[in-house]
């Protein structure tokens, strides 16, 4: 199964994703083993693709360039990391997906939606989560956060009304698919969050 993370800067992914997989792998009996990764930079490519979208010193990258090179890593990861797991029956857990362009690069940057989802279709063949927890937090307490583990990044970092905009994208993406996207209240302490997240992967009994 594969199950995506998704929220904006300092939603508390990271530290969700690693606890979920600690928990899995601490499970009595199971008989999948669960991975985790990421996008942007779950391949050696994409690590280097990473580097050049967030990294980049002149901050000159095109929009339509910026969604290439997302569609680019995405492409590389679903073929030589996410599928082969998910054919081995492993449990899948990543760090951000399609919706996160959706949001980024469409609600964020403003670009056209056709064309965001004609570039997830061709680097995913199609593949969707089958379940998207979708950390969701006020954009000023995140960047907060993110500022505290001073992380340089991009200058969107800095940009309030984008990551707004993201924040609404990610609120209209749950409320288009309810049955894939799950919103997670991310307002609250790591271990209740945690709790929440453990209660519905066990209802889904995929392991
Ligand atoms: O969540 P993570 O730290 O991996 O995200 C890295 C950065 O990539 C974030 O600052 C986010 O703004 C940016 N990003 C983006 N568009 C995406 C995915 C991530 O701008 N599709």
């Amino acid at each position: 199964k594969f199950i995506v993370f998704e929220g904006v800067e300092g939603s508390g992914k990271s530290t969700q994703i690693q606890l979920a997989a600690e928990w899995l792998k601490s499970l009595p009996g199971k008989n999948q083993s669960a991975i985790v990764t990421r996008e942007p930079g779950g391949t050696n490519l994409g690590r280097q693709i990473r580097q050049m979208l967030l990294n980049d010193p002149s901050n000159d990258i095109g929009n339509r360039t910026e969604l290439l090179l997302y569609g680019a890593d995405r492409a590389q990861h679903v073929e030589s990391i996410v599928k082969p797991h998910l054919k081995l029956g492993d449990l899948v857990l990543c760090d951000r997906f399609t919706d996160s362009t959706i949001a980024y690069q469409g609600y964020g940057r403003g670009f056209d939606r056709d064309e965001i989802d004609r570039v997830n279709q061709l680097a995913t063949g199609g593949l969707q989560s089958d379940l998207t927890f979708w950390l969701d937090l006020d954009v000023t307490i995140g960047l907060q956060r993110v500022g505290l583990r001073g992380q340089p990044d991009r200058m969107e970092r800095a940009n309030l009304d984008f990551h707004q905009r993201v924040r609404q994208g990610y609120q209209e993406l749950a409320n288009s698919y309810p049955n894939r996207i799950v919103r997670i209240d991310a307002d609250r302490s790591a271990t209740v969050i945690q709790m929440e997240i453990q209660t519905i992967l066990t209802q889904q009994k995929w392991f």
